[in-house]
């Protein structure tokens, strides 16, 4: 029986089990992959506090993992299925092994969907992108597109343009569907094109991206656009899909918490970007953690 087991460990989980093993709580980590989370997408941050210059997202996840580790909390490669209330809680793994915790942190993160069209797995942080807010500054005074017809697609191109010395959004239909407040911005503004009606075929470029080819939905024509940088944004799925039975998640999926961390479910914390919030960054997913760590020794304590 751990006090307490960590589900996911990127940077909301891992920051949760510094604070936990620091509260001497009985702590495991469980993680489906290998610990580091999407940060390792990208090779470094530059909006990380303390770092001028940025740091590589290699060395800050190594410094994490150690950090835990030197706590001796143990970090089990391991893919939870299923959490049910037993005597506190049991969760249940992909290859079926069992544990048993008096309360659980979930940190088990998003991931933003991909296009899936041809070069985009190669061109991965050489010119296609998933966070503007990241990687906005690489982009100074290069031509790029924004793929995406939401809020948030609308929002990073408008976001981008004080960086790129063009900016167009392409979208696959006619309207768009950011709310109206930015749909006015960003139709009302003279420099940004948006190409309607269309997908993204192909990203191309031998080392960087180089040029994509759009096709039209209703035409099926092809034409060959000139572009240094594709920022995707067509959506982030929570990874929460196996929490729908146990607690309260939104309708896009992210889990509700209040400002501990709590979920709906007493001994069942979140914290990070599976849960609700208005910034989806590395140092707000620590905080969180940090939070839900101690919010979880309270509750421990009180129960
Ligand atoms: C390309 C890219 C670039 C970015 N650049 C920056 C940047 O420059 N600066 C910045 O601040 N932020 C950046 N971000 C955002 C940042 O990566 C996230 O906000 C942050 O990683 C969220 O941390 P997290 O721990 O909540 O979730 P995640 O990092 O998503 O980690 C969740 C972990 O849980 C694991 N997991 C999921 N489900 C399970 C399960 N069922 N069982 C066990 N383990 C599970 C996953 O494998 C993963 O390791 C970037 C994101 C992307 C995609």
């Amino acid at each position: 029986m751990f006090d307490l087991v960590i589900i996911g460990a990127g940077p909301a989980g891992l920051t949760a089990a510094i604070y936990a093993g620091r509260a001497r709580l009985k702590t495991l980590v469980l993680e489906k992959l290998s610990p580091g989370g999407q940060v390792m997408l990208t090779d470094s941050l530059e909006n990380y506090p303390g770092f001028p210059g940025g740091i590589t997202t290699k060395e800050l996840i190594e410094r994490l993992v150690q950090q835990v580790e030197d706590l001796d909390i143990e970090i089990e490669l391991n893919q939870i299925e299923r959490i049910e209330k037993a005597n506190g809680f049991r969760l249940n793994s992909q290859d079926n092994k069992e544990y048993q915790a008096k309360a659980v942190i979930i940190a088990t993160g998003a991931q933003p969907k991909k296009l899936d069209c041809v070069g985009e797995d190669k061109l991965r942080g050489r010119g296609v992108s998933y966070c503007a807010i990241c990687d906005a500054p690489l982009y100074k005074n290069k031509e790029i597109l924004v793929v995406g017809g939401g809020d948030k697609a609308v929002e990073e191109a408008l976001y981008l343009k004080r960086f790129a010395k063009s900016v167009k959004l392409i979208h696959r239909r006619d309207k768009l569907r950011a709310t109206a407040v930015l749909q006015e911005r960003i139709l009302n503004h003279k420099s940004i094109e948006i190409i309607w009606k269309s997908v993204i075929k192909q990203i191309q470029g031998k080392e960087r991206v180089e040029s994509i080819i759009i096709q039209d939905v209703e035409t099926k024509l092809e034409r060959k656009i000139s572009i240094e940088g594709v920022f995707v944004s067509v959506g982030v799925a929570p990874n929460t899909e196996f929490l729908k039975e146990i607690i309260n998640l939104d309708e896009l999926g992210y889990i509700l918490t209040d400002e501990t961390m709590r979920t709906s479910c007493l001994g069942i914390f979140a914290c990070g970007d599976c849960r609700k919030r208005p910034l989806q960054q590395v140092i707000t997913a620590c905080s969180d953690g940090a939070v839900a760590a101690v919010a979880c020794c309270k509750y421990l304590e009180e129960n």
